[in-house]
């Protein structure tokens, strides 16, 4: 990616010499099993040999698997987008459309983000503004700190900055338009990037919720929601320090459903996962667990302080 960085660190050990890497992708078609029987196989074969074991009894079956986490390293600006939602991609013959989330996982001071449209700005006036680039001028800027979660709903158009280390979450689409790039020369997209914008959308920081979990440890174990959305809800667990267990199972809300995956990405720290009968998972800053349906009831135990935050397909 034209806006990457060549070195990860400290986040992964990838040092690379030609083209940047943008992204870091975790639950990709083409992440590969690193543990336990399955080792060696991506994630687009697991989901295709297992799917009820991995998503649930679902009522459909699913085209792919529902949630892609990735990391993202920008070193320039992302170009200006929009994604279209579930009904416009069906337009397209894609299954869904793109609502993604945005949690900090370092940010500079002063790091912005770019999310939504000036209230009472035309469709005429972002076409406009392409035409003359213009249309950062037309972008509400938000500032993003470490640790907060920004939600970006479909159809809202947006943008990430330098200085900031992302983590998203996002429905597993690769619908993007791009509207604008600032002079440089990538294709955009702009007929169909006209008909995705929302006016106005549900996109913003969002607070994180307290909660108090099912064997909070006084003091040590800090869980709360950070984004309850159609598509996915992440939630985030920190770990004061070393030496400490947490149980968790799947939202109450999914308990009495058919059950989902959950992906467990470790933000700070490392730890070990255990569930019923299989070998403790050592996680470490950086990793994915993928915890399948199946496996609705597992434990986390903190080596060091830690942090994790942990997001459940809906
Ligand atoms: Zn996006």
């Amino acid at each position: 990616m034209i806006w990457g960085v060549r070195d990860l660190s400290p986040w992964y050990d990838n040092k690379v010499a030609g083209d940047p890497i943008g992204e870091v992708w975790l639950s990709g078609d083409s992440s590969v099993v690193d543990t336990g029987p399955l080792t060696g196989k991506t994630l687009a074969t697991v989901f295709q040999e297992h799917q009820e074991d991995l998503l649930g009894p679902t009522l459909h079956a699913q085209e792919r698997f529902p949630l892609l986490m990735k990391v993202l390293f920008p070193q320039e600006k992302l170009s200006v987008q929009v994604h279209p939602g579930d009904a416009m991609a069906r337009e397209h013959g894609e299954p869904h459309g793109k609502t993604e989330c945005w949690y900090a996982l370092d940010a500079k001071p002063g790091a912005t983000v770019a999310l939504g449209l000036h209230p009472g700005t035309t469709l005429a006036e972002v076409e406009a503004s392409i035409e003359n680039n213009t249309m950062e001028a037309l972008l509400e800027s938000v500032p993003i700190r470490k640790g907060e979660m920004i939600f970006v709903d479909a159809g809202t158009v947006h943008a990430i900055f330098p200085g900031v280390v992302v983590l998203e979450t996002q429905q597993n689409s690769d619908m993007t338009y791009r509207l604008y790039d600032y002079g440089r020369p990538r294709e955009l997209h702009l007929k169909d990037g006209l008909q995705a914008i929302r006016l106005h959308t549900d996109a913003g920081t969002v607070e994180p919720k307290p909660e108090p979990g099912d064997d909070t440890q006084a003091g040590s174990v800090r869980r709360e929601l950070l984004v309850q959305s159609k598509y996915f809800r992440v939630d985030r667990t920190r770990f004061a320090e070393g030496n400490v267990t947490v149980k968790f199972s799947l939202p109450v809300r999914r308990q009495s459903q058919t059950g989902s995956v959950q992906l467990i990405f470790v933000a700070a720290g490392a730890g070990e996962l255990h569930s019923n009968g299989e070998a403790p998972m050592h996680l470490r800053r950086g990793e994915l667990a993928v915890v399948p349906a199946c496996t609705a009831d597992w434990s986390m135990t903190s080596s060091e302080p830690m942090e994790i935050l942990r997001a459940v397909s809906e």
